[in-house]
């Protein structure tokens, strides 16, 4: 096996535990390896640290397997690896019988790169690295054998693969072809995923317990649900007994498929949606100018700030939204907030959404603190790992 050589000093993230090797830190590669095969990683004086796998192309050189020297990163590795994350999910509560739930969260458990999403008896596959990659047969042999699912697509078409060289590769891995719009139910809403064109993997599993948490808050209110895709909020909201619901997206398609889930569901009150296609950031002004109120506001736009760079405009955006969204609020109203944004941390976050009450001209208190569901767990050796982080917020 060839052996990566770490810089003298560079051993430290690794002795951590943390699964990236950057590139600044790499002496050389003693050997030679193509793209996702798989290295010794070995400090300058030649400790051995683990088993990762090669990634020519990517600023993240390698991503680690394996901080057990000894273990063999074989089709009996992705076997191991499989059944430890399935078990997890089984021995938390509310997890296993969910119909909607991510399996496999890529490092948070132990697989960079590797993403795997259930809806119903269909597992939905995403695989961004050069290592996720070059194990695909052995993690779909391994998901087929722990999991019985009839169907596997896969939707390796994340921007992260073009840094890692890697083409677009969407389609059929296992099973008959299966419906395209698989249909799961979530804390009683019947909703259907779009695997094929989705965002992610066809729905934003992560934000579930933030969709129940909004079914809670919802009797009796007013609901404005901005950036609504498929309508997951407003179709809790509606369960919850909501007064009215105006969702708000930009997207064409996304409506319709929320106006088709909300058809799915003839428990709820139809007549108390409305879905308006428009830009948020211009609607919210629209709403304020017309003197519209609302008793509970959901925010949840698309991740303004993929990495820290790009931190100023995407804080320049977050409180443009919450500053209109705490002005629509009536008297003793509630603003549900969040940032999906990897490179805005909870801390800035929240200042940012302070700065937006103030603005606003008014008194705010956090009464609850939300982020993804247990199923998108967060390896304390990999923060990274953590993004998405929510603010309930009362007013008056
Ligand atoms: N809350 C949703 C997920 C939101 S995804 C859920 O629980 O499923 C973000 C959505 O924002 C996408 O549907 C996208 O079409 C929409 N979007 C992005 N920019 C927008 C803008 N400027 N105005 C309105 N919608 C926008």
């Amino acid at each position: 096996m060839s052996q990566l050589i770490l810089k003298p000093g560079r051993e430290r993230s690794a002795l951590r535990r943390h699964p990236w090797i950057f590139d600044g830190a790499v002496d050389r590669l003693a050997g030679r390896a193509r793209s996702g095969d798989t290295v010794e990683v070995a400090s300058a004086d030649g400790r051995v640290l683990g088993r990762a796998a090669w990634s020519p192309d990517s600023r993240i050189r390698a991503r680690v397997w394996s901080f057990d020297p000894a273990e063999t990163i074989d089709d009996a590795f992705f076997k191991r690896r499989i059944a430890q994350a399935l078990s997890r999910r089984t021995d938390l509560p509310g997890l296993a019988t969910q119909q909607g739930l991510r399996l496999l969260h890529a490092e948070s458990d132990g697989l960079p790169g590797v993403i795997c999403d259930c809806y119903g008896d269909t597992l939905v596959l995403a695989l961004s690295s050069a290592g996720a990659e070059k194990w695909r047969d052995a993690i779909v042999g391994a998901l087929i054998k722990a999991t019985g699912c009839a169907r596997i697509y896969e939707r390796s078409d994340a921007d992260l693969r073009t840094l890692e060289g890697l083409p677009v590769r969407c389609g059929w891995l296992h099973g008959e072809e299966g419906s395209a719009f698989p249909v799961i139910e979530e804390s009683g809403v019947r909703m259907a995923v779009d695997i094929v064109a989705g965002h992610k993997t066809g729905f934003y599993l992560d934000q579930r317990e933030n969709r129940l948490a909004c079914r809670q808050l919802a009797q009796g209110r007013r609901v404005l649900n901005c950036f609504c895709y498929t309508g997951g909020f407003s179709l809790q909201a509606l369960a919850g007994g909501a007064a009215s619901v105006l969702s708000v997206d930009s997207s064409g398609p996304a409506l319709i498929s929320a106006a088709n889930n909300l058809a799915l569901n003839p428990q709820l009150d139809a007549q108390r949606a409305e879905w308006r296609e428009a830009d948020v950031f211009a609607e919210l002004r629209v709403l304020a100018a017309a003197g519209e109120r609302f008793d509970l506001i959901v925010l949840d736009p698309p991740k303004f700030a993929p990495s820290p760079a790009h931190a100023e405009r995407a804080a320049r955006a977050y409180k443009d939204i919450n500053l209109y969204g705490f002005r629509l609020l009536a008297p003793g109203g509630i603003l549900m907030t969040y940032s999906c944004s990897g490179g805005i941390g909870i801390e800035l976050f929240q200042k940012i959404v302070a700065g937006a009450a103030q603005d606003a001209k008014v008194e705010a208190r956090i009464v609850q603190r939300l982020s993804a569901a247990a199923d998108h767990p967060v390896l304390l050796d990999f923060p990274e790992g953590e993004y998405l982080k929510g603010l309930v917020c009362q007013i008056g």
